[in-house]
């Protein structure tokens, strides 16, 4: 891969809009990817393996557990400054930052939220840390769009609760050494539950032949009646709307990726235009060039104050799911969209791994996917605005 020569665009002088301490944290992180994720990041997408030594550096940048407090190992930042982290990671690459949301918004927030005190000190900071790695079971393999119909369900034993099923397309779960679960009990309710690695009859095969996200890794957890202690259930929250609150932080932190991922392809783009000569001229000084790089700019901002607006609204506590849900939407179709004109103007160059953007292309099609698909996001914008849901 070419050296990262990276320029984070910032049309509108955004930066006027963060403070010190905003900047200090998405510089620390914009850094680290250019020093330890760029240089390793083909390779591994290329291996299709997850790069375990980031995991070290992505706990030091603050990835994992940004807005947690300090007193369980988080680094207490604000939910803008959450959102500026995970940009600098998706800049690197969109795996890595799935690792880090995983980590943060699908194990720790809700083990903060819903955990016992007790379980928030066990394991909490050493999730901070990334002594520990988790990951996060909703999906099944009949159960995609519609988590509501989960089948993996647990009995109350007496001094335990017994778990059988399986999930399907869950991030980092082949080396997770803990696991948050959803799983309904005897009631048919929703509960969250912690299982550990090495709890008999859990396994968790990876999944293989991913063109997308190759640099993160994606197994199966596998549920063979789990004796599960009472004490590992998250007692704080029960029902959808606990994963769904789960899924609301990590939803912030894609709309905000997203936009690395389309920064870096415009940046790759502009730069390579300025520089690749054809009929005597640099392609950049051609109108239908100068097209896509001017819509891409364009798009790349609006995206940019769309996700400030909504950190804001994070801040002050405002933000509605429906708001999280079009920001993930329209953020991630730009950066798509961003990919696919960038690796345009690279010509054959950008099919190569020497450049970033096809690498980002093909991520971002699980990104659009994942975390409710882009008609499920569009569907929940439809029913906050006519009140009408068209799920079903
Ligand atoms: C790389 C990767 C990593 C992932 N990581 C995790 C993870 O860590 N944890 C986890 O729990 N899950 C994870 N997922 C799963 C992801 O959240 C699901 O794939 C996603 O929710 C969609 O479910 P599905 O694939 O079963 O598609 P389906 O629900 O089967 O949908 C298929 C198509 O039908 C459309 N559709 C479905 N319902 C409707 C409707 N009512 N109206 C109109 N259209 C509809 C969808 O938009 C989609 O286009 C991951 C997925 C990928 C690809």
């Amino acid at each position: 891969m070419k050296p990262d020569l990276f320029q984070a665009p910032d049309y509108y002088n955004l930066d006027d809009l963060l403070t010190e301490e905003h900047k200090m944290v998405r510089d620390a992180a914009r850094e680290w990817v250019k020093r330890d994720v760029s240089p390793i990041i083909e390779e591994a997408a290329q291996d299709a393996k997850f790069p375990k030594s980031i995991i070290k550096g992505l706990a030091e940048i603050g990835a994992f557990g940004p807005y947690i407090p300090e007193e369980y190992g988080g680094a207490g930042l604000d939910q803008i400054a959450y959102g500026l982290i995970m940009q600098e990671i998706e800049r690197g690459d969109s795996g890595v930052r799935s690792t880090a949301s995983v980590q943060s918004s699908l194990v720790m927030y809700p083990i903060y939220k819903y955990g016992s005190e007790e379980q928030r000190k066990k394991y909490l900071p050493k999730l901070a840390s990334g002594e520990f790695m988790g990951c996060f079971g909703l999906t099944e393999p009949d159960h995609g769009s519609n988590p509501s119909g989960m089948v993996t369900n647990f009995k109350d034993k007496g001094d335990h609760y017994l778990l059988n099923g399986a999930k399907l397309w869950i991030s980092n779960s082949p080396f997770a050494d803990i696991a948050v679960v959803w799983a309904k009990n005897e009631e048919g309710r929703i509960h969250g539950l912690i299982v550990e690695r090495g709890m008999e009859g859990f396994s968790t095969p990876e999944t293989h032949n991913k063109w997308s996200l190759r640099a993160s890794a994606t197994g199966e957890l596998i549920f063979d009646n789990v004796k599960i202690p009472k004490e590992n259930l998250l007692p704080n929250k029960s029902g959808l709307g606990a994963p769904l609150g789960c899924l609301d932080s990590a939803r912030f932190g894609i709309a905000w990726g997203a936009i690395g991922a389309a920064m870096d392809c415009y940046d790759t783009a502009l730069r390579y235009s300025k520089e690749r000569v054809q009929f005597g001229k640099p392609i950049a000084s051609f109108q239908l060039q100068q097209k896509k790089l001017a819509e891409m700019i364009t798009e790349i901002t609006k995206a940019q104050l769309l996700a400030w607006r909504l950190g804001v609204l994070r801040n002050e506590g405002k933000a509605t799911s429906a708001q999280i849900s079009m920001a993930k939407r329209n953020n991630v179709d730009m950066a798509l969209k961003v990919a696919r004109e960038a690796r345009q103007v690279l010509g054959a160059m950008g099919i190569t791994g020497d450049y970033s953007i096809m690498r980002h292309m093909m991520n971002l099609e699980s990104v659009i996917t994942y975390e409710g698909t882009h008609d499920i996001h569009l569907l929940i914008t439809g029913m906050d605005i006519t009140g009408i849901p068209a799920f079903n």
